[in-house]
């Protein structure tokens, strides 16, 4: 018996009483900061390397930095809660209305919202087997049911999720191109699932590597037309726009839901920085371009070594890639020790899985040299 399991046996006064859903919920594991590691190991920090978390190599827009520069000395100030400028941009660029937009303290702020608007006990929340680990969270954190759907080929089979939909489902969340598993929905199953998901649920597309794609599918005609109330598309300034420390992303939707959104959120929930480096990210061309031609040169870089090591991955959309190399966090483990941060998969139910984010050149070879000694090395190979 613990000290106070026996003052509560002796009758003592009980403490608190938590929220009941906070016994079954986990918290979310990030990508260990290099600092951390570099402490840990007693590396010099500029030794390690992280592409674990899928943030952008190339560093944050250059024009980004220069609005953030002069916006410091008015800091004093509240943020405009609002962001008028960025919303009006943000419209602008995407032929919507402000009404349509809701931003967020990182989308995964927008997510939460969804689960303060529409998730509570007795609703059911429909996601894939290998989803974004926020979504189950949410669902939870909302008192929520997880209807998890069991994967195809590592990928959503949306037809199934459409299946699993009941009377009593309120939200569905789709990652498209998904994370963990870098795979993506054919443009005909998302619309077949647009198409045919009952008025009463609200489908949220998390649109976080839509900038990614070659061609994506462009669904934001179906938010500006208003056909679909209950469309919800997310997307997010951490990854191809390298503001993933600023913690900005924005959702668009119908405006009824996006009125419900407002009334969940706090009142200054993007801070001064973040709307100022947005609003110059949007209108940097050049990063994008740098950091896309990057990532799929980086990607191919990656592939390549995984076939020259003799190891399964999934053909990635995103920028980052799962690769199966036996015991995952092992191998995450050894990597770490060589200074290279990587994810272990076992909390997606993927232990054989590492995901590595796409690096800079010198990291991805880094990266795929440091695989191969470890592999090499260890009995630790499948
Ligand atoms: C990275 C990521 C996000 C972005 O989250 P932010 O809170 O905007 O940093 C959202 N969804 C998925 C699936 C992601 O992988």
């Amino acid at each position: 018996m613990t000290a106070a399991s026996e003052n509560l046996a002796a009758g003592a006064k009980p403490g608190l009483t938590f929220n009941p859903v906070l016994s079954h919920l986990p918290v979310y594991q990030p990508g260990r900061p290099i600092e951390e590691v570099a402490r840990e190991l007693g590396l010099p920090v500029a030794d390690v390397i992280k592409l674990a978390s899928n943030e952008n190599p190339l560093g944050p827009s250059p024009r980004a930095i220069g609005a953030m520069r002069e916006a410091v000395a008015q800091l004093h100030l509240y943020p405009d809660g609002n962001a008028y400028y960025l919303k009006r941009r943000l419209a602008e660029q995407l032929g919507l209305d402000p009404a349509h937009l809701i931003l967020g303290n990182g989308s995964n702020e927008v997510l939460e919202l969804v689960g303060h608007a529409l998730i509570g006990p007795g609703s059911e929340v429909v996601v894939s087997e290998y989803c974004f680990a926020v979504y189950p969270i949410v669902t939870h954190l909302f008192g929520g049911r997880l209807v998890s759907v069991p994967a195809r080929e590592y990928g959503h089979d949306l037809e199934a999720m459409r299946r699993a939909i009941t009377p009593q489902t309120s939200v569905v969340f789709v990652a498209n191109p998904n994370n963990p598993t870098g795979t993506r929905a054919s443009d005909e199953e998302v619309m077949r699932l647009i198409q045919t998901v009952p008025d009463s649920v609200l489908l949220v597309l998390d649109e976080a590597y839509l900038e990614y794609l070659e061609s994506p599918l462009d669904l934001v005609p179906r938010v500006r037309s208003g056909e679909k109330r209950n469309l919800l598309l997310t997307r997010t300034f951490s990854k191809i726009h390298g503001l993933a420390g600023l913690r900005i992303g924005y959702g668009m939707g119908h405006p009824e839901v996006i009125a419900a959104f407002e009334k969940v959120r706090q009142p200054f929930n993007l801070n001064t920085m973040a709307q100022v480096a947005a609003l110059a990210a949007l209108d940097d061309r050049e990063h994008i371009k740098r950091t896309r031609e990057n990532n799929r040169a980086g990607l191919a870089f990656l592939a390549e070594a995984f076939r020259a090591l003799g190891l399964d991955f999934l053909p990635s959309h995103a920028n980052f890639i799962l690769v199966r190399v036996g015991a995952g966090h092992d191998v995450f483990v050894a990597l770490q020790q060589q200074g290279v941060i990587v994810r272990p998969m076992g909390g997606y139910g993927l232990p054989e899985w590492i995901r590595i984010s796409v690096g800079t050149p010198a990291e991805n070879r880094r990266c795929a040299d440091s695989l191969a000694r470890v592999l090499r090395r260890s009995s630790l190979a499948l």
